[in-house]
């Protein structure tokens, strides 16, 4: 397993949408490997393909003890019921806002063998979902911002984070 480089704000990646897996072979399941290794040795809570330099329709999660994964996802929301809370992302550190999401979200999509999978979240875990499928989408939560909001952000993230990216700084 490799823990590998998670992409920070302004790499050109992470605001590009992913391609689908079409190929559920070898490099596939090290990518799913090293997605989770990332997330743990990062101690997150998500982590997608792009935020890695990969840009593939895939994901990984570790929520309050559920962990896994999904391929090509598609996201359903059971109910309209909204939530507010902090969310922050290993691609912008240290940096956390009040996030509107869906209180409910479905994720469908297979797993690294092609099987079907879902995942079914409430709260965190329908954060975590919405989160990390808008990545694949190269959407940042900061998208997902009230303006006032977006604006701090968008301050804040000039003040901490350098616009380009040093190898290795993180670590
Ligand atoms: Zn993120």
């Amino acid at each position: 397993m490799t823990v590998r480089q998670v992409r920070l704000f302004g790499d050109p990646v992470l605001t590009m949408a992913a391609d689908p897996v079409t190929d559920f072979d070898k490099s596939l399941r090290t990518l799913v490997r090293d997605l989770s290794e990332t997330l743990r040795d990062q101690r997150g809570s998500g982590l997608a393909a792009p935020q890695i330099g990969v840009p593939l329709r895939v994901f990984v999660f570790d929520v309050e003890g559920v962990r896994g994964h999904l391929v090509n996802p598609t996201l359903d929301f059971p109910s309209t019921e909204e939530q507010t809370g902090p969310e922050g992302c290993l691609s912008i550190p240290g940096l956390y806002y009040d996030t509107r999401r869906r209180l409910h979200a479905v994720g469908r999509g297979v797993d690294q063998h092609g099987r079907p999978a879902q995942v079914v979240g409430t709260d965190e875990l329908a954060r975590c979902l919405q989160h990390e499928t808008d990545h694949l989408d190269g959407v940042l939560f900061l998208d997902r911002l009230d303006p006032t909001t977006r604006r701090t952000a968008m301050r804040d993230i000039r003040v901490k984070l350098s616009p380009h990216p040093i190898r290795g700084l993180l670590r």
